[in-house]
Formats: structure tokens, C-alpha cells, sequence
């Protein structure tokens, strides 16, 4: 390991004093076991935990004798404990400390990383948001393209780093085992109890199959979790490094007080930090190369492995974790120059909107190869040399179809970010594109046709619905009711108006999960009270995700109502009313073939994308996504969310007083349910 590139974290969890620490923690561990199985005699645990201790040149000594580490280590220890000495590192082999050892640095190496990766996701987001609007060129092969924001960049750039940080994880799961099997792996002369003892108080899993090693794959995805995470930030480094370039220079890493940049040129500033993380991501890529060589050794176990590893393991992580504060210095203090930027993006005289002016030739009504070469034969004229705008509005043949004012209009950045809500909102960095939803909402319900479907016989009626066949064979009739019930039908009432109301609350949220990408089965409103939806197998469970504790929650656990989860929780339930909707768990679902894993996680998955979309939606219209249910069903084997999205089956708060605005007005007796289920109307339709 390099001075030069070592944090102090690092430096010390990859000292010889470190490794043997972990070594004799081992050990120890190891002789507490083998006294629970009587072969080492209590007392003797009791001295050998007292008096082990090392000395690092004492192990230096004695391996210039023995050449073997783990030999000298044990000698040196013994030689401290004593008579009790005797009973240390029985009936192991080394590599069952020293595997086991490096995996639990490998994994604190790790935690030490992601630790620092989440100081940079954080900065990244901070600055994606703060230059969200912040207009610059997008490149494509170097060359000009079209407009992006630089928030957008930064915002790619985090999204990278959300992704590094689940390989990372997964990673330090693969890495989280350890193995005392002895010289094969059949433990002839060791105990599974002692591989399990000392594998779970030391926080790690035994492999489930090992030879006189880990098989070294784990370390091989562990060392390629590094490199990929090390490409990403030397992608970065070098988009950095290119907007830094003299005939760019949109952005430049900052330059320290006394800092000099060249001991020849007293004018320059170079990025050197984005260089070298560049240059240090080559040996990490180079270390994941090395740790693939490993994956084969001779018979499976040969030492091999052991020279390349370290050097690879300390260096890949001690860099990495480098390169991370490295470039979030790089990131804290860089220039960003907006004027350029601008300049930058005029430099072409309107080129980068030429995709813009092609549609509106189109929108005009020319043929999309007759607007394309109108404006290519302008651009090709007007490069390198000539100002593209000015010819374009004194071509006649443009001339035509945009005048010089519609031209200028068409070629304007800020129409190229439009969308930046939208991506920000997705990548979780900005609030919900209602306006967005809600035109295309209303796009979708201007464009739905349907043939003309008549009402057939009544094919089920629940509590608040009824459905009934129609003449087309894949779709439903639903007709709501105006009758509330709670507790499974023991509290009964017909409640004039429910039943129109939840029939446009349900159509409203089902349009707006469509608009945001969640398929439904809604097709149509037929009347106040009815609406066309597909005809779907039902999954038979109900999934509820909540935000905030109330209801059944809230009484089962004897939590307070009212109380904030830390993020939201999907329960599943089975749809059975005589069994009063029983909880079940996700286990029990599998266990009893209800449905798979695949499905239950779709189910998990689409539950919270749905409440990620109705909680930050609802917000803007002042009312709080407390819990609701959600029920699915199966079209044409895709699965789509069912049922309905009404305060019925939802809890929904005022957003400043917490006042109930749904059913829970019913089931506790509070008054008031129409005006309630009308002011969420009011909120959501904005009446
Ligand atoms: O009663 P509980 O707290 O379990 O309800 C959680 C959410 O699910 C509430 O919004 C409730 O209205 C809804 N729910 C439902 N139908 C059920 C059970 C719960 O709509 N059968």
C-alpha cells in the first residue's frame, strides 16, 4: 500500500497489528468452543484469555526461522500464555484463521467504504438539485447534441452511485462467511460446533462447503464490485476533466491557495485530482483481473492466491476509499461556469436545436425526409463557419412553413428541461410531476375508446360493489354502492352519495397511476356511479402499505395512532371475510402456494411504487396518505392493480389538523362521512 494514497482508517485496518488482532480473536474463539465440548479444560480458556497477547517483531523473528506466518504468530502467542499455550490453534489448520480473518477485514474494509460513498451520494444529490436548471450542452462522441442541465449530470452520476452502493452490498454479503473445516474441509479433527461458534459471534456465516479455503469466487466479485464502482467515479473524473479543457471550461476543479500547477508554466491548473483517480481506477481494474486469476487454483487449493491477495485486497479497498473522498472534495469545490456554459451552448449558432425544428417542419405538415434534409442542408452549410439561425430564416423554403419568430421560440434551452421534474421525482431527488400526471391523465381518457358494451348478468356482489358481465368478454361492469360496512359487516349503514363518490375518487387515482406508469384495470367511467374496468383473476390477498401507524396496527402493536414509520411497510393479508382477513406473512404465502416469490416481490414492488406516487401526490393537494389496501387480479397473464382507491380503503389525513377524511369516520362513529369523501374530492379534482 502507498503512503501516498492511504486514509488513516484504512491504514490502520489493514496493519499487521490489525490482521493478528483478528487472528487471535479467532483463536480465542476457537478454545472457548473446544471448553464447551470438553477438550480444553476451562481454566486453561480462563489463562489463555488473560495472557495471549503478540508481539510483531517477536512474529517477524520467528517466522525468518519457520517461514510460515500463522506458525510464528501461534509460537509467539504460546510463548506469552504459557503452559496453557499448548491447547491454542487445535485442530486447525492456518487458513482456518486466516481465511476467516481476511473476510471479516474485507468486510470492515467495506463498511469503512460505503461509509464514505454515502458522503458523495449526499453531495451529489445536493448539487443535483441546486443545478437542476442550469442549462449546458449534452455531448454525444464529443459533439455538440442537444441541451441538458447540469443538475441532470449530477443527477446520472448519483443514480450510478445508488447502484455502487447495492453491489457494494452485496458484495459484503458474498464476503461474510467464514470457514474452520480444517486441512480439507472435513473437519477430521475439528467440530462443526467450533466453526459455528466462531463463525456467528464473529458476525459471519459458515460457507456451506469449503476446502482448505473459501473458494476464492467470493473474493473475485468482491474485487470486481470495487473496480466497476472505481470505473464510475473515473467516468466522472474524466467528464471533469473534459469540461475543464481549456476550449470547454464549463467547469474546473478548484485550486487550493499556494497550490501551483506546473513547475515550468506558472499559468496552469490542471485536474490533477480527477487525473489520478482516473490513473488509480486502472489498478483497481487490473486487482479485479488478478482476483479472477484466482478463481483457479490446482486441486482447488494451492497458495497461489495468497501473494496476489496481499497485495489486491488492502490495495483495491484502500484506493477506492481514497478515490471516494478524493472526488468528493473534487465535487465540494469545483467551479462551475454558467457563462460559459451559455457561450458554449451559442457557439453553434442553433445547431443543437435542429431535432426541434425538423418536428415543427413535420408539425406543419412536411414529410419527416423532406424536413430533414431542409435543415441539414442549412447546417452543413453553416459548419464549421456561419451562423445556422440567421440561414434558416432566409431559406425560403423554410421560410414557408416558420417564420423567424416561431424560429427563435422553437430554439430555446429551457423546453429541453421540462422533463427534468419528471427524472428528478423518479431518481428520488425532487417532488411529484402532478401537473405532468394529470395531463396525461387527461390524454389517456381523451384517447380510450371502447366499442359499445352493454351490461350483462351480475357476476358478484360484495360489500360495496357489485360487478356485472358485459357483452365484451374481458371486460366488467362495477357498480358502487352506497352501503358502508366495518368490522367484516357487523356495522352496517346505506350512506346516500358513497357510492358516486368513491366511483370518481377511484376512476381520478386509477387514471393518475396510469399516467404515472402503473397498469390498472381501469378502462372508463360509465356513469356517477359505475365504471368499466377488465376482468381480472383476483389474487386473494390484500396488500396494505402504511406510513403512518393507525387502525389494526396501531391496536396490535399498542402503538399510538398518529406515529410516523420510518419508511413505508407492506403487509399482506388473506382475502377471506369469515376469517376476518387474516395477516399472513410472506413466507406463509409461498409455504402455502398462494403465490411465489416472484410474484409476492412484484406485488411488494408495485405496492410502494404506488404509494411513492399517491403520498407525494396527495401532499400538494394537503392531505396525508396515511395506510391504504391495495388488491391485485391477473389480465392476460400481466399483473394489475383491481378494486378500487377510495377512502373507503384508504386513510387519508388532513395535512395541518390530522382531521380523519375517510372511513374511519363510519367505523368510529365521528359523523360527517359524505362531507369528508367530498372535501378529498374537492382536494383531488380541484373543484
Ligand atoms: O384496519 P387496518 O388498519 O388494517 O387498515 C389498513 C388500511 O387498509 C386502511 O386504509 C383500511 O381502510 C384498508 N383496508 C381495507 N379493507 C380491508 C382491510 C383494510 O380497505 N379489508
Amino acid at each position: 500500500m502507498l503512503e501516498r494514497y492511504t486514509l488513516p482508517e484504512m491504514k490502520k485496518l489493514w496493519s499487521p497489528e490489525h490482521r493478528f488482532q483478528k487472528w487471535l480473536d479467532l483463536e480465542i474463539l476457537a478454545c472457548e468452543a473446544w471448553a464447551d465440548l470438553g477438550r480444553i479444560p476451562g481454566e486453561a480458556v480462563r489463562e489463555i484469555r488473560e495472557k495471549a497477547r503478540f508481539d510483531v517483531g517477536r512474529i517477524a523473528e520467528i517466522e525468518a526461522v519457520t517461514r510460515h506466518d500463522v506458525i510464528a504468530f501461534v509460537s509467539c502467542v504460546a510463548e506469552n500464555v504459557g503452559d496453557a499455550g499448548k491447547y491454542l490453534h487445535l485442530g486447525l489448520t492456518s487458513y482456518d484463521i486466516v481465511d476467516t480473518a481476511l473476510s471479516l477485514l474485507m468486510r470492515d474494509a467495506l463498511d469503512l467504504i460505503l461509509e464514505v460513498l454515502d458522503d458523495l451520494r449526499e453531495l451529489l444529490a445536493d448539487q443535483a438539485r441546486e443545478y437542476q436548471n442550469l442549462p449546458m450542452v449534452g455531448r454525444t462522441h464529443g459533439v455538440h447534441a442537444e441541451p441538458i442541465s447540469l443538475g441532470l449530470k449530477f443527477a446520472l452520476w448519483h443514480a450510478e452511485m445508488d447502484r455502487a452502493k447495492e453491489r457494494l452490498e452485496q458484495a459484503r454479503r458474498g464476503i461474510s462467511v467464514g470457514r474452520l473445516s480444517g486441512a480439507v474441509g472435513t473437519y477430521a479433527f475439528l467440530d462443526p460446533y467450533v466453526e459455528n461458534y466462531v463463525c456467528r459471534r464473529a458476525g459471519l456465516i459458515p460457507a456451506k462447503v469449503s476446502n482448505q479455503v473459501l473458494q476464492r469466487d467470493r473474493h473475485a466479485e468482491y474485487l470486481d464490485a470495487l473496480a466497476v464502482t472505481a470505473g464510475s467515479l473515473e467516468k466522472f473524473a474524466t467528464e471533469i476533466r473534459h469540461l475543464q479543457r481549456t476550449e470547454v471550461l464549463e467547469a474546473e476543479e478548484g485550486f487550493a491557495p499556494g497550490q501551483k500547477g506546473s513547475s515550468a508554466m506558472p499559468h496552469k491548473r490542471n485536474p490533477v485530482n480527477c487525473e489520478r483517480i482516473c490513473g488509480l481506477a486502472r489498478v483497481l481494474r487490473g486487482n479485479a483481473v488478478a482476483a479472477m486469476e484466482n478463481i483457479t487454483l490446482w486441486h482447488e487449493r494451492d497458495i497461489s492466491n495468497s501473494s496476489v491477495e496481499r497485495i489486491v485486497i488492502p490495495d483495491s479497498t484502500t484506493l477506492l476509499h481514497y478515490m471516494i473522498v478524493q472526488f468528493t472534495e473534487v465535487l465540494r469545490h469545483l467551479k462551475i461556469y454558467p457563462e460559459q456554459m451559455e457561450r458554449n451552448m451559442n457557439r453553434t449558432h442553433g445547431l443543437i436545436f435542429s431535432q426541434r425544428l425538423l418536428l415543427a417542419l413535420v408539425a406543419k405538415g412536411l414529410s419527416r425526409e423532406e424536413a430533414y434534409l431542409l435543415v441539414q442542408r442549412q447546417a452543413h452549410r453553416n459548419w464549421p463557419e456561419g451562423d445556422f439561425m440567421a440561414a434558416l430564416k432566409e431559406d425560403p423554403a423554410i421560410g414557408q412553413y416558420l417564420q423567424a419568430d416561431e424560429i427563435d421560440a422553437l430554439c430555446d434551452a429551457r423546453h429541453y428541461l421540462d422533463r427534468t421534474d419528471y427524472i428528478f421525482w423518479r431518481a428520488g431527488l425532487g417532488g411529484a410531476p402532478v401537473q405532468y400526471w394529470e395531463s396525461i391523465a387527461g390524454l389517456l381518457a381523451g384517447q380510450r375508446q371502447t366499442g359499445n358494451v352493454e351490461k350483462g348478468d351480475l357476476l358478484y356482489e360484495g360489500k360495496a360493489k357489485q360487478m356485472y358481465l358485459t357483452t365484451d368478454p374481458d371486460l366488467v361492469w362495477v357498480s358502487y354502492k352506497d352501503e358502508a360496512t366495518a368490522f367484516d359487516g357487523l356495522k352496517k349503514d346505506v350512506i346516500t352519495g358513497k357510492g358516486t363518490l368513491n366511483n370518481r375518487i377511484s376512476a381520478h387515482f386509477f387514471s393518475l397511476l396510469e399516467a404515472a406508469g402503473i397498469p390498472t384495470h381501469f378502462v372508463k367511467l360509465l356513469n356517477s356511479h359505475e365504471m368499466l374496468v377488465k376482468r381480472v383473476e383476483i389474487v386473494p390477498l390484500e396488500v396494505i402499505v402504511r406510513n403512518i401507524a393507525a387502525g389494526s396496527l396501531a391496536k396490535r402493536l399498542g402503538i399510538e395512532e398518529g406515529l410516523v414509520l420510518l419508511r413505508p411497510a407492506v403487509e399482506f393479508s388473506y382475502k377471506n371475510d369469515e376469517l376476518h382477513d387474516p395477516l399472513v406473512t410472506e413466507d406463509q404465502i409461498i409455504a402455502l402456494g398462494w403465490a411465489d416469490s416472484a410474484r409476492i416481490q412484484a406485488l411488494r414492488t408495485l405496492a410502494l411504487e404506488i404509494d411513492e406516487i399517491l403520498r407525494s401526490y396527495l401532499v400538494t393537494r394537503n392531505l396525508v396518505l396515511v395506510d391504504f389496501k391495495l388488491e391485485f387480479g391477473i389480465y392476460k397473464k400481466d399483473l394489475i392493480l383491481a378494486d378500487e382507491i377510495s377512502p373507503d380503503t384508504c386513510r387519508f389525513w388532513d395535512r395541518e389538523t390530522n382531521e380523519k377524511l375517510d372511513k374511519d369516520r363510519f367505523r368510529r362513529d365521528l359523523g360527517g362521512l359524505i362531507p369528508a369523501y367530498e372535501e378529498v374530492w374537492r382536494r383531488i379534482s380541484a373543484e
